[in-house]
């Protein structure tokens, strides 16, 4: 297909944007200093108003890859001055025992930021960007992708805006992706089997620079500490279906406190107004999303949650979509028209999404269960080998949230070591922790570095 330019219709934008979520406002900026004028329309009001407010707490983890963008837009110091550092994850078990993994080898934490305010100052920034317009109470009902143009109902009614380009920021739940999937794209849509409440806590006695966790096997609670004193934000994930403690439970009558008090007895005795906070917050569900094709010609892209929403537990989502953003714009700055831009960013970006959408849901798998002490054997051999050979066996969480590494390349590298690590074990079964560093410094020498 040829490159079409100047499709445009005058007073139309040059790049129409759905979705003011955390990633449309990200793209918003780096296209319109490019490309020409972007309009990004939002279907909600503008959360900056006090009528849009909704009192969610979610707080979002900030790592490398999400502040290389916010650097790149300068808009690092404002979002630092608001976020706080985190250096590890601090597990409480039903045990008794208080775990504490570092985020990293060298003691460099990731941040936590309430996700609204992070979302306030990227609305601000867009909107001082020039080229760039938002236009809220705005929702995209049809896309015509041959056009290209949106219908948007809003207010005043319905209307039609031609672009020459088009991006869907728009979420899981994405209008773009869904034109593309009536023209035979293939998607893949599904939901978490955990649900989620907000829920809002002190815990004083919870060191505020850690994350902090309480795995109940069929529930999870999350905290991460905010910039008040003592007061954390937290998660509560419950099962959407079978036995207590689950959503279902709740629907079938056993009050959600009881379930809650039962999995979390800590925290429960922690929470006054656990009852009308577990009443009155809705219960979200997390969607999972993947998809064979992320372009449409020279036309349309996908970006972040729309192509790969993913589950959260590795804090990567919008990191990863933030970093899609940046790849995209170098793809269409490198390659000559947007028809090969486009396919550059999906023949970049695909691979990764795929990666670690699978290395989040592993995540959870492993965070959610109780340690199964098989399990923590493997693990303390991989802090043993990443000790002896720190450039070599970089942790897999790591790889992700402190370096730009490509995340595909990071699961391979993991891959790579878990094998190692079996072959280890076999070679020494029940006796692995007993082997002298000499020992095994050799066999991973005796080794290619690609095994
Ligand atoms: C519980 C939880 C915790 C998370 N924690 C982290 C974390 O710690 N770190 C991290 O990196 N990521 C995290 N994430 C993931 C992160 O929130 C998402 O990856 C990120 O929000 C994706 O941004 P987005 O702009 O693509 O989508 P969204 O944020 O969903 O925004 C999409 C926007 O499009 C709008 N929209 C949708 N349809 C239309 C339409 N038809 N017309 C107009 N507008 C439309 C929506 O209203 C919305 O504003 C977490 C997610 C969850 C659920």
């Amino acid at each position: 297909m040829a490159e079409r330019t100047g499709v445009r219709t005058a007073g139309s934008p040059e790049t129409v944007v759905v979705g003011a979520g955390l990633v449309g406002p990200v793209a918003a900026m780096y296209l319109a200093g490019r490309y020409g004028p972007v309009t990004v329309l939002e279907r909600h009001d503008d959360p900056r108003t006090a009528a849009a407010a909704g009192g969610r707490s979610l707080t979002v983890i900030l790592s490398a890859r999400g502040w290389r963008v916010l650097r790149e837009l300068g808009l690092e110091e404002r979002v630092r001055a608001i976020s706080v550092p985190l250096h590890g994850r601090r597990g409480h078990l039903p045990d008794g025992g208080t775990p504490l993994t570092a985020y990293s080898r060298d003691g460099a934490p990731i941040w936590a930021v309430e996700r609204a305010r992070l979302q306030h100052i990227l609305l601000d920034a867009a909107e001082a960007t020039p080229g760039v317009r938002i236009r809220f109470g705005e929702q995209v009902v049809g896309v015509d992708l041959d056009a290209p143009e949106v219908r948007v109902r809003g207010a005043s009614g319905e209307r039609v805006l031609r672009c020459a380009h088009l991006l869907g920021c728009d979420g899981a739940h994405s209008a773009v992706r869904a034109a593309m999937s009536a023209r035979g794209v293939r998607e893949h849509v599904g939901t978490l089997e955990l649900a989620y409440q907000e829920i809002t806590l002190e815990l004083p006695w919870c060191e505020p620079e850690n994350m902090h966790y309480w795995p109940a096997g069929d529930a999870l609670f999350g905290a991460f500490p905010t910039l008040s004193a003592g007061r954390f934000t937290g998660c509560v994930f419950l099962r959407r279906q079978g036995p207590a403690p689950s959503y279902a439970a709740v629907a079938a009558g056993l009050p959600a406190p009881d379930q809650f008090a039962a999995a979390f007895p800590e925290l429960a005795r922690a929470i006054p107004d656990l009852g009308e906070q577990l009443a009155a917050k809705p219960v979200s569900h997390i969607a999972l999303v993947s998809c064979d094709t992320w372009v449409w010609e020279d036309r349309a892209a996908l970006v972040g949650d729309s192509c790969h929403a993913m589950a959260p537990f590795m804090g990567q989502g919008m990191n990863c979509s933030f970093e899609d953003v940046r790849v995209l714009a170098a793809c269409l700055d490198g390659e000559r028209g947007w028809s090969a831009g486009l396919a550059a960013y999906e023949r970049q970006r695909r691979p990764d999404a795929d990666a670690v959408s699978a290395l989040s849901l592993e995540h959870y798998r492993t965070m959610s269960r109780l340690p199964e002490p098989g399990a923590e054997a493997a693990a303390a051999l991989s802090r043993r080998l990443s000790a002896l050979f720190p450039d070599r066996f970089v942790p897999l969480y790591e790889r992700c949230a402190f370096t730009e590494e490509s995340y595909a390349g990071a699961q391979e590298s993991e891959r790579r070591l878990r094998r190692l690590v079996r072959e280890i074990q076999d070679r020494h079964p029940g006796a692995a922790d007993r082997i002298p560093d000499r020992e095994l410094r050799g066999h991973v020498l005796s080794r290619s570095p690609l095994c």
